[in-house]
């Protein structure tokens, strides 16, 4: 295995979200309202609204970007709003704390912006040797880094974990054609983990679309396309 992988199912999510919420409960914390960092914190979210029971919820998208030219790493609001949230208290939810600034660039935008009676933090993992953040409830320390492979992004993920493998593998070796099945157990072998044929399928229609990938139909080949 190249990449430490651990593919999450959806029934982990949930248990997760039943735990994650009752650390909530126990701490006394009754939001009034939630708060999903788009786009990972969406489902954790949703799970959170009904095992709390929570009626209200909402959605800012907090976003990595790489300033190129730097190497620097920032996270921007990318669509910043307004709500008067003086008489309520918020929590905000993300899936993961990685190296935390997503999680923690929500935090203070919704404090200095809607200036809610209190905020709280929570993610279903925490990194807790790389985040620069630690939110207010986790239900899991990961201590050594890996990458979780979420149902929600099981096919975004499966197509640039591909790209990668192709990519690599030319540069090392000079390899640009694969078969469908070569491409299959590279996966495995690369990831340690199996997404299943219909995100393959779907992976590989999305490689030829962007015009990273070409399929020549009488040989059955899937050839790198390199520039
Ligand atoms: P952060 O580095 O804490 O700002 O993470 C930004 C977002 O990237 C998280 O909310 C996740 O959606 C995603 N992410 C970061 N690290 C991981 C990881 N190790 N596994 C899965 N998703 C991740």
């Amino acid at each position: 295995m190249r990449v430490n992988t651990k593919l999450v199912s959806w029934d982990e999510i949930v248990d997760w979200s039943i735990h994650l919420a009752d650390i909530i409960k126990k701490d006394g914390f009754k939001p009034d309202l939630i708060v999903a960092v788009a786009r990972g914190g969406f489902v954790p979210a949703r799970l959170l609204c009904d095992f709390l029971g929570i009626d209200n919820m909402l959605s800012i998208q907090s976003q990595h970007w790489t300033e190129a030219a730097k190497m620097e790493e920032r996270a921007i609001i990318k669509f910043p709003y307004y709500i008067d949230a003086k008489n309520l208290k918020i929590l905000v939810v993300d899936d993961i704390v990685d190296t935390g600034d997503t999680l923690k660039l929500a935090k203070i935008y919704i404090e200095e912006n809607w200036k809610p009676l209190s905020v709280k933090t929570a993610a279903l993992q925490w990194i807790s040797p790389v985040a620069k953040f630690k939110p207010d409830y986790y239900y899991i320390e990961v201590k050594e880094w890996i990458w979780f492979q979420y149902p929600w992004t099981r096919l975004e993920d499966t197509y640039q974990f591909i790209k990668r493998m192709m990519m690599e593998t030319f540069k090392e070796t000079g390899k640009r054609e694969w078969t469908y099945e070569e491409i299959l157990r590279g996966f495995h072998e690369w990831y340690g983990i199996d997404v299943g044929e219909a995100y393959y399928k779907r992976a590989m229609e999305i490689l030829v679309e962007k015009e990273i990938v070409e399929f020549d139909p009488d040989r059955k080949i899937y050839k790198l396309r390199v520039t």
